[in-house]
Parts: C-alpha cells; structure tokens; sequence
C-alpha cells in the first residue's frame, strides 16, 4: 500500500524506533508500580522513571525534581493555569496571554474569566510577533501569571520569550510556556529563558502520545500550585495518579535522541523548509507566508494561495497528509484563530495550508509535495471565475511579491 507523504509534524509525529524499542519492556515484563516499595517490580520501574526524569531535566536544562510528569501538554497547560490562579488567588486575580495560543491556555484562561479572573489577551503583529513592551504595558500591581507560548504550532512564529519573561518577573509576575512545539526543534533552556513553568508533550518530538512533563522551577518562595486531580499523592502532590511507567520511558527517551540530533536536524529541516517554499513560490504567483520568516521554528511553513480554498486542495491531494488553516481545531471550518490573529481577514486562514516537517521527511517528498501544490493550484485557480493569470507581457504581475497581497471578494 502506498501511504501518503507524512508532512503534519505540527499535529503529531510518528514514534522513533529508538523511543519504541526503550518503552517495550515496560508493557511487558517491567510492568511494575513505581509507587511499590515492596518488591524488585516496583524498583525497576522507579529506576526507569528515575532515569526518564534526567533525561527531561537534561534537555530542558532543569534539575529532575523540577519535572512533572502528565498526560500531555493539554493536562500541563491547564495544570499550570488554573493551579497558579487557584493558589494565588488573594495575590490578584489577573492573567496575561496571547492571541495565537493553543487552545489549551485559551480556554482554561476563558473559563477562570467565568470564576472571577481578569484576562488581557494580547494581539499579535502581522508577523505573528508580541514584544516585551506590550507585555510589560498589560501587567498590572494584580497579576498573577503571564502565558506566553515559545513557537506556534500553526505558523511556527517564535516569540522574544526571554525577554518578555524579564519583564513579567520584574512585576513579580509567575511566567509560564507552551513549549510544546520548540522542544526538540530549537533549543529550549529553561533558566536562558527565565520562565517559571513550561509544558511539553512525547508525541510532538517522535514520542507517545498521552504523555508529557510540566517543568515547575523551585523558587523561594515557593510556586505555589493547587493540582487538578487528587489520590495517591504522586508527583509532590500536584500531579496524582499511577505513573503512565511505558510512556514516561518513551518521552525520557525521546528528549535522549533529540538532544542528540537538535543541531543538525534544525540545520537539516530548515534547509527541505527553505527548498519546499522556494519549490512553489517560484512557480506560483499569489503566495503568502504566514507568520514571521525570521523568528521561525525550522520544519514549519504556512503559505496562503490566492483564489484557492485550502480544504479544496487539501481534498485533491489525498497522498498528502497536510492541514489548512480552517477546520484545525474542530470538525468545522472555523477560520484558524492564529491566522485570524495576524489581521488580515477569514480569506488568508480559509486559503491556507500549514507544512509541518519532521525527523522521517526526505528531499523526494518535499520536492514530490512542491510538485503536488503546484499542480493542485494551478488546477483550482483554472477553475476560479475570480482568478486572472498574471500576463507575461505586462512585467510584474499584480500578485507577485506578494507580502501585501489582499484578495477581498
Ligand atoms: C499539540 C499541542 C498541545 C496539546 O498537546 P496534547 O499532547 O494534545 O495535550 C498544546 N500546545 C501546543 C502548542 C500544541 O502544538
């Protein structure tokens, strides 16, 4: 059979054989509770969290009982958020955060509103970005928490996370991140970047899915966090729960071989990102990058084609597995939030796809994809009563260059 060409990277990514072979042994044999002191099978699978927590802490640049252990970077999101807000309560009651977050600080930030909090969400620039300054104008003396993502997972905008991290402790303000999409593309330093609480989550860096990490920096005072769920007392009592031993295993080993290959990864995906958008905007006239091409995560690429519906080429290209800028949180075709965010209308978000790449990507497919977009646009646009191709005889066409390219109908 012949499967389609894998470049959603930003969803999710496919297990490395390596983090596979490492997690075996602990849905079979290994298969103790890391909470039993009893017993050997208890102890190898306290020795192998043990050992999956270092290797966390060693590619984070934290120390090991500063991570904790979740279901993913859904849980670390909402445990960081409504854990800060409900402990820290009578030191203020408002957040700050962002436009373009992931839906899993959106929301619980949205439901503290409904409990009393106040939430400054901020805008982004057409590039994407946020700068320090906006977030040092939002903190106010009631402050508690400032959510700022490292990389988006839709248009891979970096942003000036440690100095906006600066700005917030200035103010006593708690600083935490959704990193989930930077772990293992860039190099992630919790104490570089000065934030106080960081999520991550195996399946978006070549581990399992279900599991994850909240890294909880040890201060004095100390960071104060109510937990989500209560039991056994796992996890210092913020995180209750048996341990997920196979998965923890294969994230610890997932941050092993991405320590191991960040640099030369980021050097090799940026070089198939740079060749992928050369590949089509070259052929094609009418193309926008989304976000920031500077303060941007290596394997992405969000290009919005002029007269084209995304989910249309989405539907002609079935071996391609690619997202568009629509129907990415939902079986709907809400326009993305993040593509709305950068203020240029429902038409960029509804006429986008976003290119995720990843560790298993080659030249082939990237070139193969080139071919596929290519091809697929130049279908649609045949079709488009809306759509007039620039004529060669009069020089630069009106859609060329194509930054400022609005196509309002
Ligand atoms: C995927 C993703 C999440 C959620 O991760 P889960 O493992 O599904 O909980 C959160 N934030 C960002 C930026 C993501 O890309």
């Amino acid at each position: 059979m012949n499967r389609p060409i894998y470049m959603d990277n930003h969803a999710t990514t496919p297990i490395d054989p390596r983090v596979l072979d490492a997690m075996l042994p602990y849905l079979t044999d290994q298969f103790g509770n890391p909470s039993s002191r009893n017993h050997a099978y208890g102890w190898r699978a306290e020795e192998a969290i043990d050992e999956a927590r270092a290797r966390v802490a060693a590619l984070l640049g934290c120390s090991a009982k500063e991570v904790l252990f979740t279901s993913g970077a859904t849980e670390s999101n909402n445990l960081a958020i409504k854990g800060i807000a409900a402990a820290n309560r009578e030191k203020g009651n408002h957040i700050v955060t962002l436009a373009t977050e992931h839906k899993s600080v959106l929301d619980p930030c949205h439901h503290l509103e409904r409990d009393g909090f106040e939430v400054t969400v901020l805008p982004v620039d057409a590039e994407g970005l946020v700068s320090a300054e906006q977030v040092r104008a939002a903190i106010t003396d009631r402050t508690i928490l400032v959510s700022v993502m490292l990389a988006n997972n839709e248009i891979g905008v970096i942003q000036p996370l440690a100095e906006i991290a600066a700005a917030a402790r200035e103010r006593g303000a708690v600083v935490h991140t959704d990193a989930t999409q930077a772990v293992g593309k860039i190099p992630v330093a919790v104490n570089a970047l000065g934030v106080d609480l960081l999520a991550i989550t195996a399946h978006k860096f070549y581990g399992p899915k279900g599991v994850g990490a909240l890294y909880v920096r040890t201060r004095t005072p100390r960071l104060r966090i109510a937990p989500l769920f209560e039991g056994g007392g796992q996890e210092r009592g913020i995180r209750s729960g048996t341990l997920n031993v196979p998965g923890i295993v294969g994230l610890g080993m997932a941050c092993a071989v991405a320590a191991d290959l960040l640099h030369e990864e980021a050097e090799r995906l940026q070089r198939l990102r740079d060749r992928l958008r050369a590949r089509i905007v070259d052929r094609l006239d009418g193309v926008t990058v989304n976000g920031s091409l500077v303060h941007r995560l290596p394997n992405n690429l969000n290009l919005s084609f002029a007269f084209v519906e995304g989910e249309a080429m989405i539907m002609a290209m079935d071996d391609v597995a690619l997202s568009s800028g629509s129907a990415c949180s939902s079986a709907s075709l809400e326009p993305s939030h993040v593509l709305r965010a950068l203020g240029r209308g429902d038409e960029l978000a509804h006429s986008s796809l976003r290119f995720g790449l990843g560790r298993f990507n080659t030249e082939q497919e990237v070139d193969a994809v080139a071919e596929k977009v290519v091809a697929v646009v130049g279908r649609l646009r045949e079709l488009s009563p809306l759509y007039e191709a620039p004529r060669a005889a009069s020089g630069a066409s009106p859609l060329q260059g194509s930054e400022d390219t609005s196509w309002s109908h």
